[in-house]
């Protein structure tokens, strides 16, 4: 819902370490998810990121979240699927050309990264390319996984 979305990213300054916070959380819970095996919890993460991520973000759980570094604005809401900035199609009024009805997702990032206060370590951080195969898996896992360095490989 774009309401709900906009909401989020006016709300970045809190929301972000919040969600940040909730992200170290679960980095505790590894020994649990290594005892149950990772694979056997990522559905169930999985499908609760996507309804909590999908109602405050309008997530569409690409499985490589970026939220806390694009202003609370879910890349993946870019009709071009663009995630390092915005094409040169941008309206005057600041609505996306491919969906005018929605404001384009680089000026809400900008906006959000802008309350969050430190742009160097939100939308001046390169993005890497998305990767479709991962789509619909718990980015939560993968950032578990990543914090502790463990192996990212594919799917869980
Ligand atoms: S205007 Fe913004 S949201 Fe629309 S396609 Fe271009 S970059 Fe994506």
């Amino acid at each position: 819902m774009k309401r709900v979305r906009y909401w989020s990213v006016k709300n970045a300054r809190w929301l972000r370490p919040v969600y940040q916070t909730l992200e170290s959380g679960l980095v505790l819970l590894h020994p649990i998810f290594k005892r149950l095996g990772y694979q056997r919890v990522e559905g169930g993460f999985a499908a609760l990121e996507k309804l909590v991520k999908g109602f405050l973000f309008d997530s569409q759980s690409c499985g490589q979240c970026t939220l806390g570094e694009t202003g609370m604005a879910c890349p993946m809401n870019c009709p071009k699927s663009l995630r390092n900035g915005p094409c040169g199609g941008v309206r005057g009024n600041g609505h996306c050309e491919v969906d005018p009805s929605m404001v384009c997702v680089w000026v809400t990032s900008w906006e959000g990264s802008k309350r969050i206060g430190d742009i160097e370590s939100t939308i001046q951080v390169i993005q890497a390319p998305v990767d479709v195969r991962l789509k619909g898996t718990s980015a939560w896992l993968r950032a578990v996984r990543k914090r502790l360095g463990l192996p990212l490989g594919g799917r869980l």
